[in-house]
């Protein structure tokens, strides 16, 4: 009887809330408290026009309402509030954090994250935010207790609420409707970071387009590949593409960087080519469509996966291909192709954690070198410059920029530290690259190679509040997009197959991109096929005929 009481007393001390009430107040805290971000870059694009920001502001609160209370109803109330503080919270944690925007590709891009790269994600100040900022408003939500009308009484309620909500959102939208059409069409990301709303429909979108996809089949390509000016050279072509991750053109001292990040692959006989940009802002992106045969344009991730790639095309044409993979995979670029993850060896010499350092490719390539039968092509996926754990992605002799950055997340470390970390991630794959032309050289009795790295996007580093990457392409920093890409051709190769580098390094200053490198690869390993254009082969304009007499010898 007494713990009854107890209890009534207890439930009657909740505060009770009307339903729509507890929607008011939940859409505040979600625009007030969760969409920094938004706000900002709003402000920021309404410019000097006032007015037409707080209309801004007035309209996006009304239609705000508007959802929120349509989900106003008796055990639906209290699971989809939370569930929104919660969304929210993360997705604040992300866009006001890192400046990150939480769309479908970025969903895409956490989607096929390794554990180990999510891990680095969830630090105790990611906790703490969570549990301030979503935990605790949750917990209150559940408190309270929610006075519901009457059904009928409470449609009707709601309906007003939800009609007057739309009707204030009509009239302002309406009433400016220049200004907002003429800020929507010069920043077409206007909306992008509204917490919770945008982080949820992309996770819906990504879950919907997820299901379609695995109905696709690629269909094939150039399968009339075929070897052409192979003579002159007795011994197997190998061509190694170095896939890089998160390096940007604008820390490589090759493209003139102030600090030297780039002091081993100065001093090999490489062409860099300084103006080249990426395909995408993030992996998922880059790397399925750096491979297809599609230029930057006209990619989608549909087409990607509906068609074969460049690794298809030169096993058609009978080269052997192999792919090494030391980051997220392959985004079904080797489907039918040989692929290894080596994260998954979790060699204790360099893995840790479920990651390893680039190193245990260098690890493989001699024994690959080793067994190379016939004309290759391997390609070496780097986990890079990943961020935001730069600092373990260098052992600590590359640690020469100090101090540097040992956080997983850049708010307990200063912009310089974080810089520090990012330009000793550089200096490493300095080093994995032009370790990786030693090998080649050091096979020059057996094989002729060549080698080809690029980066698969860039990497904002704090400029305008910007961290990470995977910005939508076309609002995305030129850090994101200015990749790194250079070519190195064997001696041998050059003589043989008639490529000029010196020529080649006097046209590295034109404008190149991730649309390059399909063409150029078939150039290189010399495959004619009706899918291959020589436009865009980086080596087609400084072919000459191959140099019969120094035909090469064993
Ligand atoms: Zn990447």
């Amino acid at each position: 009887m007494k713990d009854n009481a107890t209890k009534a007393r207890r439930f009657a001390r909740r505060p009770v809330v009307g339903s729509v009430t507890l929607c008011l107040i939940t859409t505040l805290y979600l625009l007030f408290v969760t969409n920094r971000s938004f706000w900002t870059a709003a402000y920021g694009y309404f410019a000097a026009d006032h007015l037409s920001f707080v209309l801004f502001v007035i309209g996006i609160s009304a239609a705000s309402m508007a959802i929120m209370t349509a989900f106003s109803a008796k055990y639906v109330t209290k699971p989809f509030l939370i569930f929104f503080v919660l969304a929210a919270a993360a997705g604040s944690w992300f866009t006001d954090q890192f400046g990150v925007i939480v769309d479908k590709e970025m969903i895409r891009n956490a989607a096929v994250s390794t554990g180990a790269e999510a891990g680095h994600l969830i630090t105790p100040r990611f906790a703490f935010h969570m549990l301030l900022v979503g935990i605790l408003p949750s917990f209150l939500i559940a408190w309270v207790r929610i006075g519901h009308r009457p059904v009928l009484s409470k449609l009707a309620h709601n309906t007003a609420v939800i009609l007057a909500c739309l009707a204030v959102f009509v009239v302002v939208g309406l009433g400016d409707y220049r200004a907002f059409a003429g800020v929507g069409r010069a920043h077409r990301d206007l909306l992008d970071r509204l917490n919770p709303f945008v982080p949820i429909t992309s996770t819906i979108r990504f879950a919907v387009s997820s299901g379609e996809d695995a109905n696709i089949a690629a269909e094939p390509l150039g399968t009339d590949a075929h070897r052409v000016n192979v003579a002159g050279l007795n011994k197997p072509r190998v061509t190694i593409i170095v896939a890089g991750e998160t390096a940007r053109a604008a820390d490589f001292s090759l493209g003139g960087y102030s600090r030297k990040t780039n002091p081993e692959l100065e001093k090999q006989n490489v062409v860099y080519f300084p103006n080249t940009t990426s395909c995408g802002t993030a992996t998922a992106i880059s790397i399925p469509c750096m491979f297809s045969v599609y230029p930057r344009t006209a990619y989608t991730h549909r087409k990607g996966l509906a068609t074969e790639n460049l690794l298809d095309v030169l096993s058609h044409a009978k080269v052997d291909v192999s792919w090494l993979d030391n980051d997220t995979g392959s985004y079904h670029v080797t489907d039918r192709v040989a692929y290894a993850s080596l994260p998954q060896s979790a060699d204790p010499r360099f893995c840790k954690d479920g990651e390893c350092l680039d190193a245990i490719l260098l690890d493989k390539v001699d024994d690959w070198l080793d067994h190379v039968k016939g004309d290759s092509v391997l390609v070496l996926h780097q986990l890079g410059s990943h961020g935001p754990a730069y600092f373990a992605r260098y052992p600590d002799e590359y640690r020469r920029f100090v101090p540097d950055c040992r956080a997983n997340d850049f708010g307990s470390c200063t912009s310089e530290e974080v810089t520090n970390a990012y330009d000793n991630t550089i200096l490493y794959t300095d080093h994995v690259v032009s370790a990786v032309i030693d090998k080649l050289k050091q096979h020059s009795t057996t094989i002729a190679g060549a080698a080809l790295y690029v980066s698969d996007h860039g990497e904002s580093l704090g400029e305008n509040g910007i961290y990470l990457h995977g910005a939508p392409y076309i609002v995305a920093p030129s850090q994101q997009t200015h990749v790194p890409f250079l070519a190195w051709v064997s001696d041998d190769l050059s003589k043989s197959a008639g490529f000029d580098v010196t020529c080649m390094a006097k046209q590295a200053d034109g404008e190149y991109s991730h649309d390059n490198l399909f063409h150029s690869v078939l150039g290189l390993m010399d495959v004619a096929t009706t899918v291959y254009d020589p436009h865009l082969d980086v080596f087609a304009a400084c072919r000459r005929q191959p140099d019969k007499v120094a035909s090469i010898q064993r």
